[in-house]
């Protein structure tokens, strides 16, 4: 009987509840340097960002206290809580779906978590521990001055690292001039700035020196959810069982062997894909929970194959079925099904996000008017606007009437700046022509010029005089 007690327990934690420490080999291989130059990318844009300026508004900027949000440049404000929304609703269809037909390559591939750890804090620790064998040995030495050193090394730019990354973390969520000002005015003037900054620099330091892989298998939610979305079609990091195992199972290694004549499986037990596993399991066990499919074992793996002169891909993408029927992964119409409907959400989202205008306006008309009949005849209506600026500029904007010849009479004022960032209020009549009223509620639409060019359309309605 198949032995699936592996599944009662995760890989990190010993029987008595203590910690396992997980001591990974470094891995070596196609995928890993294709990871490793994606990193540097991703690296760059995580710690260039916030001196991008787009318009004068970051680049990214999640700026919870203040309810401001920029997005490639565009600010949101509360009134945008409805594009948020849409967003949430697109980003969890997004991952439900993305998951299901591709399953977890958002962890090892994009995940910040997996990428400082994988590409940074790991390599970082190769480097001054030594591999895995090196770094066990460390482990249980006593302290003495080799021991020392090491530590004190990897620990002091473990912490540099971790205050870089809240530095930035900061800037990402409160701008980088609050961060700049965090420095000017020193830690006694800024006591809370200064608190946020070490309380962060403290929680990276203890997820990347420390608490690691358990931030993927006991507290990512997404993780979690992997028991739901994945199903037997899913395209995963997957062992061959069908090759690895064949009819007599997985064995080691002969040099003089014909394997092809003996019913043993292509797996040589060598354990190289356990020993490289950053989560500690034994991809050979099947999908687990704790796989955040880093393609490590595939590298592993096809070394070793390449090796014994066995064909690569014994650990691969693929999807259970795939594996069950002997078939690589295919854009089948279940793949591209999802796709299109991914595509078209990113689409639509995107749509939402770049089509807003600078400058949001509302026009209501004032509660309890009709409407007014001027000295030549002209019908008015009244209405107030508000506008808000969702730049880092100040905008000089004016209104015009699009759909009816007639004018707008300002109320109080001529022109309308809206500061940079602020909100802007007041009131306006709307003057038409009678003969231009059909009926009466009749849509008009206000044009917001910017410099002569038309920025944004309002529509609302224009109250005449009953037409008998
Ligand atoms: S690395 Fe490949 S051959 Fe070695 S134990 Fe793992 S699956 Fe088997
Ligand atoms: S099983 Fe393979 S892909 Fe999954 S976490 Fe371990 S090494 Fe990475």
């Amino acid at each position: 009987m198949k032995d699936d007690s592996f599944r009662d327990h995760i890989s990190t934690i010993n029987e008595d509840g203590s910690r396992h420490f997980i001591f990974p080999k470094k891995p070596h291989g196609k995928f890993y340097d294709y990871r490793t130059y994606l990193s540097w990318f991703l690296l760059a844009f995580f710690f260039i960002g916030p001196f991008i300026k787009i318009k004068g508004n970051p680049l990214l900027m999640i700026n919870v206290l203040e309810r401001k949000f920029s997005l490639f440049g565009s600010m949101f404000y509360p009134q945008d809580f409805y594009i948020f929304v849409l967003m949430m609703i697109t980003g969890i269809v997004f991952i439900v779906l993305f998951t299901v037909v591709f399953g977890r390559i958002f962890c090892g591939w994009l995940c910040p978590q997996t990428i400082f750890l994988e590409m940074v804090f790991r390599k970082i620790e190769f480097a001054i521990d030594g591999d895995r064998i090196r770094q066990m040995k460390l482990d249980k030495m006593p302290w003495n001055s080799e021991k020392y050193r090491k530590r004190i090394s990897k620990w002091s730019i473990y912490f540099i690292i971790s205050y870089l990354i809240a530095n930035t973390f900061l800037a990402y969520v409160m701008g980088i001039e609050k961060v700049y000002e965090f420095y000017e005015v020193g830690p006694i003037a800024n006591p809370g700035g200064f608190g946020a900054l070490v309380i962060f620099t403290v929680a990276f330091y203890f997820v990347f020196a420390s608490f690691r892989e358990q931030a993927c298998i006991i507290a990512c939610p997404y993780g979690r959810l992997q028991g739901v979305l994945l199903d037997r079609k899913s395209i995963q990091v997957s062992y061959d069982y069908v090759r690895g195992e064949k009819e007599t199972g997985r064995a080691k290694f002969k040099k003089s062997e014909d394997r092809s004549t003996t019913g043993k499986g292509d797996c040589i037990d060598c354990n190289q894909c356990v020993e490289v596993c950053p989560t500690g399991i034994d991809i050979r066990n099947g999908s687990q929970l704790e796989c955040v499919n880093c393609t490590a074992c595939m590298d592993a793996c096809d070394s070793v194959m390449d090796s014994v002169n066995l064909p690569k891909g014994l650990i691969r993408y693929a999807s259970e079925e795939n594996i069950d029927n002997g078939e690589k992964p295919s854009f089948n119409a279940r793949i591209i099904g999802y796709t299109t409907v991914l595509t078209i959400l990113l689409i639509v989202v995107a749509s939402l996000l770049f089509l807003r205008s600078d400058v949001d306006t509302t026009l209501l008309r004032l509660p309890g008017q009709l409407y007014q009949t001027e000295q030549n005849g002209d019908i008015s209506n009244v209405f107030t606007y508000k506008m808000v600026n969702k730049t880092n500029f100040d905008k000089a904007v004016e209104l015009k009437l699009i759909s009816h010849k007639g004018e707008i009479e300002m109320v109080g004022h001529e022109a309308i700046v809206v500061k940079a960032s602020e909100r802007y209020e007041g009131t306006i009549f709307i003057k038409i022509s009678k003969d231009q009223l059909n009926r009466t509620k009749n849509k008009v639409i206000i044009g917001v010029y910017e410099e002569g060019e038309l920025i944004k359309k309002v529509k609302t309605n224009f109250i005449g005089p009953m037409k008998f």
